[in-house]
């Protein structure tokens, strides 16, 4: 009787880059995404907390939110060989109900410390209100008092006075710019977030403005220093593979492979990697990939499916190794 593996983990090829995804939402994405992200290279991957698209009306809703970032998301990026981390925060919409914001700020501490959390995250503002301000300071003193980094989601609407005030507040709060990772940045706000010596990271949004072309040419201008490439994938139209493939633009139009490596690999586990959560040799030994591993009774697998078994190597490789 012939079986077949679970496909997509036998089409990656050898020797290609190994890739770091510094923000993507995968509780709201399919094991098919987990699947393609592991044959196009991404070896680890940094899940922040964030809105679920609607509010959510209990303090219990986070916690059981936070224990997922921690239990079964990691669990099922396992499965496909991608090395799971989260950061952990009160996003800057659900600030706003401060009745339940107080609550979540309680749960906080017993999350951010646990294994595998490099930052606290996604913080900063959303409509910059005054509870948005009051919660993204007390994040601030949480991070700086668990010496973890920051991830910042800075507004889409008046984005460029957003971000510098998401940058002013937190020197402030004495939160060193080598220690905050500023997300969503583009053309208006690089400048700003260099000078003044904190981590640029840029989403890739299909079909809109800040679109891979525009990232080749912002490495190209800008260099590679503490400039970071992530896909924000979550719930809406997006693409998990947006760093793979701002890669693979980066490099046709004669960006160098080294200068891709930082932007799309190095500088995301430099930064995150300050959490003392995050290093290389977690991915680079061989890990073992066991799909018929169960978290709390569940396999990733359903009736019939053949589990895959083997190693997945640094370079973005699974050896095959299936059982019969
Ligand atoms: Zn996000």
């Amino acid at each position: 009787m012939h079986h077949q593996s679970i496909k997509p983990l036998h089409t990656m090829t050898p020797n290609k880059m190994m890739y770091i995804d510094p923000h993507i939402h995968m509780t709201s994405r399919t094991t098919d995404d987990y699947a393609r992200m592991s044959a196009a290279g991404i070896v680890a991957i940094i899940e922040p907390s964030f809105w679920l698209g609607q509010p959510r009306t209990e303090a219990g809703s986070f916690k059981d939110y936070f224990s997922s970032l921690l239990g079964w998301e990691r669990f099922r990026a396992s499965q496909f060989g991608i090395k799971h981390y989260c950061t952990i925060g009160l996003n800057s919409k659900e600030a706003n109900n401060e009745a339940l914001a107080e609550q979540v700020m309680e749960l906080l501490p017993l999350f951010v410390c646990k294994e595998g959390v490099v930052g606290v995250g996604e913080i900063g503002y959303d409509d910059q209100t005054t509870a948005e301000d009051k919660y993204y300071r007390l994040q601030l003193d949480l991070a700086k008092e668990v010496g973890l980094p920051v991830q910042i989601h800075t507004p889409h609407r008046d984005k460029k006075a957003g971000t510098i005030r998401s940058m002013e507040v937190a020197m402030e709060h004495g939160v060193q710019p080598h220690m905050v990772i500023v997300d969503h940045n583009n053309e208006e706000t690089v400048k700003d977030t260099l000078d003044r010596g904190f981590w640029a990271a840029f989403t890739i949004y299909p079909n809109s403005k800040m679109g891979n072309e525009r990232m080749a040419e912002i490495v190209k201008q800008y260099g590679t220093e503490r400039i970071i490439v992530n896909s924000a994938a979550d719930w809406g139209v997006s693409d998990p593979l947006s760093v793979p493939k701002t890669a693979s633009l980066m490099l046709d139009r004669g960006i160098s492979a080294e200068d891709v490596r930082k932007v799309c690999y190095q500088n995301a586990l430099d930064a995150f990697g300050q959490s003392g959560q995050m290093s290389e040799s977690d991915w680079l030994q061989a890990v073992q990939v066991d799909q018929r591993d169960k978290f709390s009774d569940n396999s990733i697998l359903r009736g019939g499916q053949e589990p895959f078994v083997g190693e997945r190597k640094a370079t973005g490789q699974i050896e095959d190794n299936i059982i019969r």
